[in-house]
């Protein structure tokens, strides 16, 4: 019998799927639906991190897509049997501040919490249903991405806004906790005293945001009330004035699903290169609108940089993950390059080789690349959920 438990991760036309071992870090096996729908598409890995055969069939929604997935799974581990699901949720409110074992009640407060991340959160649910339909019985775990923010003071968690707003949940919940999780638990193996003091996380991916970690805890975050605030990404404009949207409402007549389009689809790097979400496209691009995106990227990130140094009082780390952060030399040497007044300097040969401290050996503030892991706290968090389950129970 293999034991292992999946972790999925349900975006809006994607699953991602990764199983684990009931102990360490290795995924046995992971898989990424892309495409949810007519076109879909689906790539599995195996134990070699080799493609394992994927019957060809239907991906038209997420449940038909983790039937999929798991078919391919068995090919190679024909006797699974499956401890637990854990399920990146994005928004867990101010209620939780740590997973739990998926019930109806929790169901339902996460279907209360739709409205607050209308694009994430009803797919984060439908990967609820598919699995709790694939396996019952199985423990389903919710993981939450605002989680980790939880220990904001009441300034950063809160908007100059009519009291009673506060109250129906209108807040700065932040986002992306479950890689901030995993890179502060990284940073206190590899350097603990670094844990303990004032870390700036940059997550700079598709989805890009900035974490002021102090002494392990979250004190602030460039994101807000929803997955827009903060840095530009992808196609999301990021900090916006919002002046602008009562413009484009008022002026332009534009209506709130045409505005929630532009903000979260057409904007970011997209919409001002013109040409890509993608970095390493705008990096490769010859032309000053793609320039101009990577500009606008790199001084929104360095006024973030101080921004989170700010509301710590100093900087002792600055630590890149994501996409960009891990592999972006050229974005991370110029994020860093008007920083020397925070005590930032990296060595450049260092950076160019993506080693894991970036910093040059006499900076005051050390930089450090660590590679997030979402999926890792995810397996960790449901493997907690059933052993104190079982403890419970014996
Ligand atoms: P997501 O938020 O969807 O998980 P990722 O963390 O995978 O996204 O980050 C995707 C981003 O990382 C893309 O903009 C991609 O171009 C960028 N990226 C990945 N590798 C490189 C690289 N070698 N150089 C520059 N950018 C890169």
């Amino acid at each position: 019998m293999t034991k292992a438990v999946l972790t999925l991760n349900a975006g809006s036309s994607s699953l991602k799927v990764a199983l684990f071992p009931v102990s360490g870090d290795k995924p046995m096996a992971t898989a990424l639906a892309d495409r949810i729908g007519p076109d879909g598409h689906l790539v599995l890995k195996g134990p070699s991190g080799l493609p394992l055969e994927a019957a060809p069939g239907d991906l038209s929604s997420h449940a038909s897509a983790l039937a999929r997935v798991i078919e391919g799974f068995r090919v190679d581990f024909p006797d699974l049997e499956l401890l637990a699901v854990g399920h990146r949720i994005v928004h867990g409110g101010d209620k939780y501040e740590a997973p739990v074992i998926v019930t109806p009640e929790v169901v339902a407060e996460l279907e209360r919490l739709s409205p607050f991340a209308p694009l994430h959160q009803p797919h984060n649910l439908a990967g609820i249903d598919a699995a709790s339909e694939a396996f019952p019985g199985v423990p389903q775990i919710a993981c939450f991405d605002t989680a980790f923010h939880r220990s904001h003071p009441w300034v950063n968690d809160a908007f100059a806004l009519p009291r009673d707003l506060y109250d129906k949940g209108v807040r700065r919940y932040g986002f992306h906790g479950l890689s901030y999780d995993y890179v502060a638990g990284e940073l206190k193996n590899r350097a603990p005293h670094l844990f303990e003091g004032r870390v700036v996380i940059a997550h700079l991916g598709n989805g890009a945001s900035m974490c002021a970690v102090e002494n392990g805890r979250s004190v602030a975050s460039t994101m807000g009330f929803s997955a827009l605030d903060g840095l530009p990404m992808g196609t999301r404009c990021g900090q916006l004035d919002p002046g602008v949207v009562l413009y484009l409402m008022q002026q332009e007549g534009m209506s709130a699903d045409e505005i929630s389009d532009m903000l979260y689809r057409r904007s970011g790097l997209l919409g001002l290169s013109g040409l890509s979400n993608d970095m390493r496209t705008l990096e490769g691009a010859d032309t000053p609108e793609a320039r101009q995106a990577i500009d606008y990227f790199v001084f929104r990130a360095q006024r973030e940089v101080g921004a989170m140094a700010a509301a710590m009082g100093g900087i002792d780390a600055l630590v890149f993950c994501g996409g960009i952060g891990e592999h972006s030399r050229l974005v991370r040497s110029r994020i860093c390059e008007r920083l020397g007044w925070m005590g930032i300097e990296i060595d450049h040969g260092l950076n160019t080789e993506n080693a894991p401290v970036i910093s040059s050996r006499f900076a005051r503030t050390s930089v450090l690349v660590i590679p997030t892991n979402e999926e890792l706290v995810i397996a960790r968090a449901a493997r907690r959920c059933v052993a104190r389950k079982a403890d419970a129970g014996a």
